[in-house]
């Protein structure tokens, strides 16, 4: 008999593992795919550390959370830098001088301000109602053609017009010649990757790969005294409400014959045209060597909508969407014997470190409580 049945070898329910492993707990985590880690599972390709589910940067002002994912990893200097790429125009991103000087020949703080300043003038809404007119109401006219518009709708797959404002505000916006895309304390990404970060938050605990909690529900419940469950909420229901929905994310994966494709670990293209959002170059994540070695890695994104049978990757942050949520979490109250947590048990756009930082505290009223 186990305290805990974890169903999800993803952070939540490794963190959620380790610390009640620690604390002397039993615990079981299950998997229904053959690989620890979930989204953030990193694999070997020709030597350079593939992000299979989208490449993921570490980053976080929460110093506590910065050192426990410090006793299970070295974490490198990686500074995301991501450049964007419209019709064979490169600018730097976030927005900052280097985006303005590009775009406008604006040399000063000054000159840039003015600049944005007459551009948002010209078509400036008071109260804006959608990405659109808060995107305007931020950088003006030009920027938002050329390396907003074209970007979000492929990512969301709807018009600018039709999506909410506050997507937007995560985008900085900075009058410096700084291109580091977060504003956080900690960044990095891990040396050894992610999967080994996981491998050793799992160590010493029984974990079973290749079973899926909803195919034998009755028999791996009998098991423990009580459910983590980290898999998506609705499923857990049989999706008695109907299904939530979720933006999903193809990845067209190709090794290459040349030691740097693109200069630089991700490059957005802006444009409405090319189909992908962006490219991601694995081996710029780390700094391996001064040896580039032959080959690299780039793995391609497309966005599309999800359906059935398909990744859940990203909730979508709607009304319908959390109304829906509201009901399945009244159900979930209702079952005191089961811990929906992560991404998919809350339907929460989670960064890694706030899943930590959720899976701690979860943890902790456990262990309390
Ligand atoms: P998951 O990693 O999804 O783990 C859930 C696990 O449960 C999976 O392994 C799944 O197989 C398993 N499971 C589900 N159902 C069942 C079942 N029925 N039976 C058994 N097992 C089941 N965060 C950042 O901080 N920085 C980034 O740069 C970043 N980039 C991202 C890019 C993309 C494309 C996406 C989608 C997310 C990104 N994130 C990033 C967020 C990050 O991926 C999440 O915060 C984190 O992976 C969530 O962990 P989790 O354990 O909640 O979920
Ligand atoms: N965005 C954009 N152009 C870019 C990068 C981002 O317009 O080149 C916008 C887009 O609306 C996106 C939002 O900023 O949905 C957040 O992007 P970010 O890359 O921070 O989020 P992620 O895709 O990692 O969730």
């Amino acid at each position: 008999m186990y305290d805990y049945l974890i169903v999800g070898a993803g952070l939540f329910g490794a963190v959620f593992a380790r610390e009640a492993a620690a604390a002397g707990k039993r615990c079981l985590v299950i998997d229904k795919r053959s690989h620890i880690a979930g989204n953030i599972y990193t694999e070997d390709v020709e030597g350079i550390a593939v992000h299979r589910y989208g490449a993921h940067i570490f980053h976080t002002n929460n110093k506590a959370v910065w050192d426990y994912v410090n006793r299970f990893a070295t974490f490198n200097r990686y500074t995301n830098s991501p450049v964007a790429n419209y019709k064979g125009e490169l600018y730097n991103l976030p927005f900052n001088m280097n985006t303005f000087n590009k775009m406008w020949g604006v040399v000063t703080p000054a000159e840039a301000q003015a600049k944005i300043d007459e551009q948002r003038a010209a078509h400036y809404t008071a109260h804006p109602q959608n990405l659109e007119e808060q995107a305007i109401n931020l950088v003006g006219v030009d920027i938002y053609e050329k390396l907003i518009k074209g970007y979000t709708e492929k990512q969301w797959g709807r018009p600018c017009t039709a999506l909410p404002a506050f997507i937007i505000q995560r985008l900085p916006v900075r009058l410096t010649f700084d291109n580091n895309y977060f504003n956080a304390l900690y960044q990095g990404i891990p040396n050894e990757g992610y999967t080994a970060l996981v491998a050793n938050l799992l160590q010493g605990v029984e974990v079973r790969l290749d079973t899926d909690y909803l195919a034998d529900r009755a028999a791996l419940d009998a098991l423990a005294r009580k459910v983590v469950y980290t898999g998506p909420i609705d499923a857990y229901f049989d999706a008695c409400y109907g299904a939530l929905q979720y933006r999903s994310v193809r990845f067209e994966t190709e090794v290459l014959d040349c030691p740097n494709y693109q200069g630089n670990a991700v490059i957005n293209y802006t444009d409405a045209e090319t189909p992908y959002t962006r490219i991601i170059e694995h081996k710029h994540f780390v700094f391996a060597s001064t040896e580039p070695g032959t080959k690299t890695v780039i793995s391609r994104e497309y966005s599309a909508e999800w359906k059935p049978g398909d990744e859940p990757y990203y909730p979508v942050n709607d009304a319908e969407n959390g109304a829906l949520y509201a009901r399945y979490k009244a159900l979930a109250d209702a079952r005191p014997g089961v811990i929906f947590g992560g991404r998919l048990g809350e339907y929460k756009y989670y960064d890694m470190d706030r899943v930590i930082e959720a899976a701690l505290a979860c943890v902790q009223r456990e262990l309390n409580g």
